[in-house]
């Protein structure tokens, strides 16, 4: 009989024809003994890449995953295709995991999937110094790093492996794009000296889009009902009211739309994650607790009422999207109080100097490549230190190019207005001024005497809101932490000044029915 290869593996195990991008590199450089660091998007394939040689290499190959639900579901499809596979978890009963660890240290088992805080019980480092283990696979191993979003402080403790069984390779992996982040994987779990795989995280078929929001709710309706109506699709909202009130007003429109929080009972969310995955044309609603570890292929679209904190989140919810390769839609609706409320919270968070700092970039590099007027792919790829070299054609901005306008002079209107009314207000106050409207809290403020007063009168209340927007986006106006009204900084005052130009884009009209980005 013929040695089983990676390659007769992947057919006659997995029932899979070729290697997807550099798996079988992976796979080669783990089988000679090698460790690896792997740095692939959602949805690249990251399973193989250990699953293979833990089947090839001699004894029993640990994988560690934080997440049961996703163990649960990788040791069924192993087992369906033939894998002598178990998993350690808080979910089984005393006896099968005593029976599953018995037949990891008898050697019958070729993987084995265990929840990190396990792993590094002494009774459990006892029974590995009984094993013969073939290699450790960290998943998730971003959850290492406490400047990512998902930290686990059991993955601190991984390195031990790295001392202890110095002679068994190891593997980490992850779908994080964020340099700091892979930097301080790298280093926490002793992987500096790894080879380092890293795939291309571009998504070509996911189509970028975003909108400015002035009526969410009925924006998400249009956009479903244009686009994606009898589909699966994934809406992201920051609060858990708004997922309960988004969830039943997709409902009262004859949508199957489920609700997902943290705040639900365990069995709703358990159920409601069951029935997106199973059935088809489900809609979930959900906060970012949603999401991690979830294999569905055919997500159409992902929709997200508010604004991510940072590029990373952004990119990792986006990429549930269109797991088959198929068309999918990244879909946001963005406004001035997106932008006015993440300053805000930032501003307002403990946290240390560099902390904050480093928050600060992420959040400008987020609404920059909101208001941005090029590809929004290249953007983001080069935020991730990659290249694309032409604009992408499948992103809002290729597809319908944003025009830019001169702004300078309405720039220091807005400005001026922030200083003249004693910066404290927010934009619907200062607005209201621009424009000379007498209102209750104008006249109680006496702002109809000031010299800002109707000086805006030429534009219309929502290009002020837009000026507003991109000022406080573009960092040249700040917001006051407590209240969240504006006040100037040190970036507006060349402005003021006229000494830097401002060059604002235009808001492109909502697309309406037949329009270029309608049914595909
Ligand atoms: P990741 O963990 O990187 O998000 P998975 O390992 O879950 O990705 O793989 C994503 C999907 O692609 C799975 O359905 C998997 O079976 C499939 N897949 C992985 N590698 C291949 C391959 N070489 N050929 C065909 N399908 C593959
Ligand atoms: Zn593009």
């Amino acid at each position: 009989m013929h040695h089983p290869t990676p390659e007769t593996t992947l057919k006659d195990t997995f029932g899979y024809e070729a290697f997807r991008g550099n798996q079988k590199e992976i796979i080669d450089h783990l089988i000679e003994g090698g460790d690896a660091l792997v740095l692939m998007p959602t949805g690249g394939g990251k399973s193989l890449c250990y699953q293979i040689p833990g089947l090839l290499r001699q004894g029993t190959a640990v994988v560690v995953s934080p997440l049961i639900a996703l163990m649960q579901d990788q040791v069924e499809a192993l087992r369906q295709n033939g894998v002598k596979a178990g998993s350690l978890n808080s979910a089984l009963t005393q006896g099968s995991a005593l029976q599953m660890e018995r037949a990891m240290v008898q050697g019958e088992l070729d993987l084995v999937y265990v929840a990190p805080e396990r792993l590094m019980t002494p009774r459990f480092q006892d029974l590995l110094s009984q094993t013969h283990v073939s290699l450790f696979a960290i998943d998730e191993a971003h959850c290492v790093s406490q400047w990512g979003h998902d930290f686990r402080p059991e993955y601190m403790q991984l390195a031990i492996l790295a001392e202890r069984f110095p002679q068994v390779p190891r593997i980490a992996l992850t779908a994080t794009a964020d340099p700091i982040v892979r930097e301080e994987m790298a280093e926490r779990l002793h992987l500096t000296q790894a080879k380092r795989f890293v795939s291309s995280f571009d998504r070509p078929n996911i189509r970028y889009r975003i909108v400015v929001k002035n009526n969410p709710k009925k924006q998400l309706q249009d956009f479903i009902e244009r686009e994606h109506d009898e589909d699966s699709g994934i809406v992201y909202c920051l609060s858990r009211k708004k997922v309960e009130s988004t969830a039943a007003w997709l409902s009262d429109r004859g949508y199957t739309a489920l609700p997902y929080h943290a705040g639900l009972p365990q069995d709703v969310r358990a159920e409601n994650q069951r029935r997106f995955i199973t059935e088809d044309q489900v809609i979930i609603v959900a906060t970012v607790a949603f999401g991690m570890g979830i294999d569905k292929p055919d997500v159409r679209f992902v929709a997200h009422l508010d604004l991510p904190k940072n590029l990373e989140s952004y990119y990792q919810e986006t990429g549930r999207a269109g797991r088959d390769g198929l068309p999918a839609d990244a879909w946001m609706a963005y406004s001035l109080g997106d932008a006015v409320f993440l300053r805000q919270m930032l501003d307002s968070s403990d946290g240390n100097e560099t902390f904050k700092r480093i928050q600060h970039q992420k959040l400008n590099a987020m609404l920059g490549f909101c208001e941005i007027t090029g590809c929004r792919r290249q953007a983001l790829l080069t935020y991730f230190g990659e290249t694309l070299d032409t604009p992408c054609g499948n992103c809002d901005t290729c597809l319908e190019p944003i025009d830019t306008w001169e702004g300078t002079t309405e720039a220091q209107k807005a400005l001026s207005c922030v200083y003249r009314t004693g910066q404290r207000f927010g934009a619907g106050h200062l607005i209201n001024v621009l424009l000379g409207k007498i209102t209750e809290k104008v006249e109680g403020c006496g702002h109809e005497n000031v010299s800002t007063f109707g000086i805006g009168k030429d534009r219309s209340d929502s290009e002020w809101r837009s000026v507003y927007r991109q000022l406080v986006a573009a960092g040249l106006l700040s917001v006051e932490a407590q209240t969240g009204g504006f006040r100037l900084n040190e970036r507006s005052m060349p402005v003021l000044k006229g000494q830097e130009q401002v060059l604002f884009r235009k808001d492109p009209t909502p697309a309406r029915k037949g329009t270029k980005s309608a049914k595909r």
